[in-house]
Parts: C-alpha cells; sequence; structure tokens
C-alpha cells in the first residue's frame, strides 16, 4: 500500500475513534493524545518498541512515586520506555515489611522491580506540595478512621511527629518541606526491612535512594546520608 493509502487509513481511524469517543463519552483528550503519540512516536520507535516486546523490560531504575499529576517520573527524569520501573501511590510511600493482611500493591510491585527484573536502584521520589503530606499535617494523627487517605498516611506518621516537634514557629510551608522530606527518610527505612533487599544493599547489587522534587523551582535534591540534608543532584 502506498504512503498516501497509509495517510488515509489513519486519518480514517482517527476519525472513526473520534467519532466512537464522542457516542461513548470517552475523555477525547486521552484519545487524541494517544493517537499523537502512535503517529509520533511507532514509525520512528518501532525498532525499539519491537525489541521491548520481543527482549522484554529490563529496567535498571525503580521509582517509588507519588501519584500526583504534576510529577511523572518519566517526564522529570527525560525516559524512554522500558528504562523506569515506576510505582505510584499517595505521597511516594513504602510501607513496612508486615504481616499479610490486606492487598500490598506497592510493596508487591518492588519485591517484582527488584526481585525478578533486578532493578540496580530503587529512588522513593518526593515531591512538593504534597496533598498527602498537608493531609497528614492538617489532621495531625487524628483523621478519619473511614479515610483510606488518612489511614494510609499513618505509615508515615513519625515524620509528621518529628516535625512538629522540631518546627514549632516554623510556617506552614516550611513544615510541610520538612515533613515531604522526613517522610521520604521513613520510606528509605522501611524499605530495608525486606531482607531481599537489605541483602541485595549490604552486597552492593542495589542502592536505594531519596530525591525530592521542588516544583517551584525545578530542582531536583538528593539525601546526603553523610550530612543528614538534602542536596541539590
Ligand atoms: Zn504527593
Amino acid at each position: 500500500m502506498s504512503e498516501g493509502g497509509d495517510e488515509m487509513n489513519s486519518s480514517a481511524l482517527a476519525h472513526r475513534a473520534s467519532a466512537a469517543a464522542a457516542d461513548r463519552r470517552w475523555p477525547q483528550p486521552l484519545i487524541e493524545g494517544f493517537l499523537r503519540f502512535r503517529d509520533n512516536h511507532f514509525p520512528s520507535d518501532d525498532i525499539e518498541y519491537l525489541r521491548l516486546f520481543s527482549e522484554g523490560q529490563k529496567p535498571k531504575f525503580l521509582i517509588v512515586g507519588c501519584c500526583d499529576s504534576r510529577v511523572d517520573p518519566a517526564l522529570i527524569f527525560n525516559c524512554a520506555p522500558g528504562e523506569l520501573f515506576v510505582v505510584r501511590n499517595v505521597a511516594n510511600i513504602v510501607p513496612p515489611n508486615e504481616a499479610r493482611i490486606g492487598h500490598h500493591g506497592t510493596t508487591a510491585a518492588i519485591e517484582y522491580g527488584v526481585c525478578n527484573l533486578g532493578v540496580e536502584h530503587i529512588v522513593v521520589l518526593g515531591h512538593e506540595h504534597c496533598g498527602g503530606i498537608q493531609n497528614l499535617l492538617k489532621t495531625r494523627g487524628a483523621g478519619n478512621p473511614d479515610s483510606f487517605i488518612d489511614d494510609w498516611m499513618r505509615l508515615v506518621e513519625s515524620a509528621r511527629v518529628s516535625v512538629e516537634r522540631d518546627y514549632v514557629h516554623a510556617t506552614e510551608e516550611v513544615r510541610g518541606r520538612a515533613c515531604e522530606q522526613r517522610a521520604i527518610l521513613v520510606s528509605l527505612k522501611n524499605l530495608l526491612t525486606f531482607p531481599w533487599i537489605a541483602q541485595r544493599v549490604a552486597e552492593r547489587a542495589l542502592r536505594i535512594h531519596g530525591w525530592y522534587f521542588d516544583i517551584k523551582q525545578g530542582q531536583l535534591l538528593g539525601y546526603n546520608d553523610a550530612t543528614g540534608e538534602f542536596e541539590p543532584l
């Protein structure tokens, strides 16, 4: 088939998808975005996608990020498909190794990344103005027992308590930033409660990092355990 024919097919397909979306009230911007993605990437990157499809994924980096729509790890780190294994949840929290009650989506993803994919680095990526952390500071450990968010945020309650203690006279902004960063440290500690992580870290087959994305400044900070500070990378 000629290139012109392909273009016509693509256009007809786009039109059909557009009509179907309007009919079913699908979110049209997402469908249009997918069509742009397919048109822009598949003709040039199809070899890469074919390789990823046939060889499978071998990402070296596991990112634990926040659900926040402003902090997409693939965008922030300018990574291509296949480079990042990402798990996102409210406030980028890693729960501790605990009894097998409930469902552990974040832990399952981390186990898969470490034990099955063999990632070499885990980055817990926190960020400025995190809604989950703001909620934690607002409820002061006395959230609604029926709220999944309040219950989830109790995982980093120790960060809140230490910030309330150490930043008595600080502004809300400063306390929020401190709590966002201390919550990352809670997650770093929790990562080491899993024996399959602790062992790999001890063998230097795996490294774990606490990073913080400053949205306003467009700056990336990393936790330096020698200084105990988050420093520009
Ligand atoms: Zn967040």
